[in-house]
């Protein structure tokens, strides 16, 4: 497992992989885990696309209520706060290796100042690469 995300939840149902239990186990990808339970729900919805038209419904909140909405909202927020993490610790990853603030600034689109701004977390900034 990631060491970065470790302990984190899932990014799908929100369960942390101990309220999960032992078949909740949590698997982390870059930015977001899945527990087995969801990876198993997603497993079965491609199967049940796969013979037919691919039918995305968009967006999420269609039949929705606002009180279900609300209910939805500190979920996304969770998972935002646990991608913006798992970044960081990619972010503190590539530092070690000695990728430079614009290498890294450069691929999100921002300049090395801005990224270093980000992420350095009290990192001096010596104005180089
Ligand atoms: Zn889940």
């Amino acid at each position: 497992m990631d060491a970065g995300t470790e302990g984190a939840g899932c990014s799908f149902c929100g369960r942390s992989a101990g309220e999960a239990g032992e078949a909740g186990e949590v698997f982390a990808g870059p930015g977001m885990n899945i527990c087995r339970e969801c990876a198993g729900a997603a497993e079965a919805i491609v199967r049940e696309y796969t013979d037919g038209a691919v039918q995305v419904r968009l967006p999420r909140w269609d039949g929705m209520g606002e009180d279900e909405m609300l209910a939805q909202i500190p979920r996304i927020a969770a998972v935002a706060d646990q991608v913006e993490a798992d970044l960081r610790v990619w972010v503190r990853e590539l530092r070690r290796r000695g990728v430079t603030w614009a290498r890294i600034g450069g691929v999100l689109g921002i300049t090395r100042q801005s990224a270093w701004e980000r992420f350095s977390g009290g990192e001096r900034f010596t104005g180089e690469e």
